[in-house]
């Protein structure tokens, strides 16, 4: 696992680099890194040296630090990088995804996971691992005082709407006040699992609701995901390395 790309944004009020993974040990059947095979291709081709991360980090003094992925836990520089971060700059640092495999290190402040599948079976049959980790270190997270948000992608064959539930009431079981955000699964090229229909995500976000205060959704096309990504204040990075 490498970290490959650094991005600089500085249009959401503070200075936020990210900094990128590749990699993942989980093999997800609708894994939306295979939208873009450009961007896999890079991951793969670039490795950045710890002691340059650092660097960049040194002289642009960001507020914010997001690590993201692949899965970025998995890296081996991850928290040396971030305890640098939080202890020699002060900036916040976040975990902006994580399938919750491997326990959140020190020096991480926030974290979204996604929790693919409550059901043990469910996870194996999208993942091809088990939940097991996954739950106890959101829960190992949460209780260390990081802040966290959940997630999950409704896949109407695999993660159905009663399995979403499931997952929102197991977040809520932890703390009802945690955000949980709904993907509706975007169809990967050669993958043939449905999206959902719109009526399935509102079921889905209703049924959420039952346990959780905050829950968001959000339902797009491949088309739809490269243009917010132009057009969101939040994705319009510079990259820098
Ligand atoms: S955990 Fe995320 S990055 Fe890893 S395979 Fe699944 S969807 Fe892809």
């Amino acid at each position: 696992m490498t970290f490959y790309k650094i991005t600089l944004n500085e249009n959401c009020g503070s200075s936020r680099i990210c900094i990128y993974n590749s990699g993942c040990n989980f093999k997800c059947v609708g894994c939306a890194y295979k939208i873009n095979p450009a961007e896999m291709a890079e991951s793969c081709a670039k490795a950045l040296d710890e002691s340059r991360i650092i660097g960049i980090l040194a002289s642009l003094r960001p507020k914010r630090v997001h690590f993201l992925g692949g899965e970025p836990t998995s890296n081996p520089a991850l928290s040396r990088i971030a305890k640098f971060a939080h202890e020699e700059l002060g900036a916040v640092t976040k975990i902006g995804h994580s399938n919750g495999s491997i326990r959140m290190p020190d020096y991480i402040d926030e974290a979204s996971i996604s929790i693919k599948a409550y059901d043990e079976r469910a996870h194996f049959a999208y993942t091809g691992t088990t939940n097991k980790s996954v739950l106890a270190n959101f829960r190992d997270a949460y209780e260390r005082g990081i802040r966290l948000e959940a997630s999950t992608v409704l896949i109407p064959e695999i993660v159905t709407t009663d399995e979403v539930e499931r997952i929102a009431e197991f977040v809520a079981s932890i703390d009802p006040e945690i955000g949980f955000h709904i993907t509706a699964y975007i169809p990967v090229p050669g993958i043939t699992l449905k999206p959902p229909t719109p009526q399935e995500l509102s079921i889905a976000v209703r049924d959420a609701k039952k346990h959780l205060k905050k829950v968001n959704f959000r339902q797009l096309t491949i088309e739809g995901r490269a243009e917010l990504k132009k057009t969101d204040p939040s994705f319009c990075s510079v990259q820098i390395a």
